[in-house]
C-alpha cells in the first residue's frame, strides 16, 4: 500500500506538496509583490513631500501595515491549514474486488460506488472517501469538498482552508485599492500645491533624477496593483458564487456535462446565508474577516468522520 505508507510518513493532515516548484515560485512571487508594495508606499509615497509632516503619514502607514498584516495573516493560514485532506487507513484495504469490476474501463484510478450515499473510492489514495471530496494531482490526496488546488498558497482550497483563502483574496483586494488610492492621491494633490510641499520642492529643485525613480516606482506599484486588484476581484467573485450556488468548480463542470447528458441532478438548495455560514463559520460575522478558529465550521476545525463508510468490503 504506497499511499499508506506515504501517509503515515506525512503524518496526520499532512501530503500537501510543499516541494511543488510552482507553488513555491508562486509563494516567493507573492510574498516579494507585498513587500514592495510595503516599500514604495512607505519610501515612495508617504515619505514624499505630500504626505510627509503631515498626520496622514502616520495615519496611512499604520493603516496600510494593518492591512498588509492581515493579508499576510490570512495566507500563511491558508498556506498552512489542513484543507481537509480525507485521512488515509492505517492498514490496507482490499480493493480488488472494486479493480476487477471496473477494470475494463480506462479510467480505473477513479470508480465511484453510487449506491452508498455517495462515498466514493480513491484508488490513488487506496481509501474511502466522503461525498464531495475529490483528488488533487498536485497534492497526491482526496479533499473534501475540494474547490481547486492553488499555486498561490501552494496548497488545496478544500472545505477547512477557504475561509483563509477568501480572507487572503479580500485584504489583497484592500490593499491593491489602498495602494491605488494614495499613488492616485500624490498625483491629484502633488507636493508644490502644498505648503510643505512649496519648502521640499524648493529644496529639491534640481534633483529630478530623484523624483523619476519616486515617480518610476509609483507607476510600477500601480500596475502591480491594477493587476493583483483585478485578479483577486474575479477569483473572490468566483469564490462567493461557487458558494452560494453550493456547487464547486468540479461540481459545476460536472453538472454541465450531466445536463448535456440530458441527466437530471439533485441537489438541496440551501439558503445563501447558512452556506456562507458553513464556510465562514456560525459565529458573529465580524469573525469572518479575521483568519481565526472562533467560528469554525466544525467545533475543533476538523469534520469528525471515519475514512471508513457503511461499505460492506
Ligand atoms: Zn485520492
Ligand atoms: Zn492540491
Amino acid at each position: 500500500m504506497g499511499a499508506a505508507a506515504a501517509a503515515a510518513a506525512a503524518g496526520p493532515g499532512g501530503g500537501r506538496c510543499r516541494a511543488d516548484p510552482c507553488g513555491l515560485l508562486c509563494l516567493l512571487l507573492t510574498y516579494l509583490s507585498v513587500g514592495y508594495a510595503d516599500y514604495v508606499i512607505l519610501e515612495h509615497v508617504l515619505l514624499q513631500p505630500g504626505f510627509r509632516g503631515s498626520l496622514w503619514c502616520p495615519f496611512h502607514a499604520v493603516a496600510f501595515n494593518l492591512v498588509v498584516a492581515m493579508l499576510l495573516a490570512c495566507h500563511l493560514r491558508a498556506v498552512f491549514a489542513d484543507p481537509g485532506m480525507v485521512p488515509l487507513p492505517e492498514t490496507a484495504l482490499d480493493f480488488s474486488d472494486l479493480r476487477s469490476n471496473t477494470g475494463t474501463s480506462s479510467d480505473t484510478s477513479h470508480k465511484s460506488n453510487q449506491s452508498n450515499e455517495d462515498w466514493t473510492v480513491c484508488h490513488r489514495c487506496e481509501t474511502y472517501r466522503p461525498p464531495r471530496a475529490h483528488h488533487c494531482q498536485v497534492c497526491h490526496r482526496c479533499v473534501r469538498r475540494m474547490d481547486h488546488h492553488c499555486p498561490w498558497i501552494n496548497n488545496c482550497v478544500g472545505e477547512l482552508n477557504q475561509k483563509y483563502f477568501i480572507q487572503f483574496l479580500f485584504y489583497t483586494g484592500l490593499a491593491s485599492l489602498y495602494a491605488m488610492g494614495l499613488v492616485l492621491a500624490t498625483w491629484l494633490w502633488p507636493a508644490d500645491k502644498s505648503p510643505a510641499g512649496k519648502v521640499d520642492g524648493a529644496a529639491t529643485e534640481g534633483g529630478t533624477s530623484a523624483s523619476r525613480i519616486h515617480i518610476a516606482h509609483r507607476i510600477i506599484l500601480l500596475v502591480e496593483s491594477i493587476v493583483f486588484g483585478l485578479f483577486v476581484t474575479v477569483i473572490f467573485y468566483d469564490q462567493l458564487v461557487s458558494i452560494i450556488t453550493d456547487k464547486t468548480p468540479i461540481e459545476q463542470l460536472r453538472h454541465r456535462l450531466l445536463k448535456e447528458a440530458r441527466q437530471e441532478v439533485s441537489h438541496t438548495r440551501k439558503p445563501k446565508i447558512a452556506l456562507l455560514r458553513e464556510v465562514f463559520g456560525r459565529g458573529f460575522v465580524i469573525c469572518w474577516f479575521f483568519p481565526c478558529n472562533c467560528s469554525s465550521p466544525s467545533p475543533g476545525g476538523r469534520p469528525a468522520y471515519s475514512y471508513l463508510p457503511n461499505y460492506d468490503v
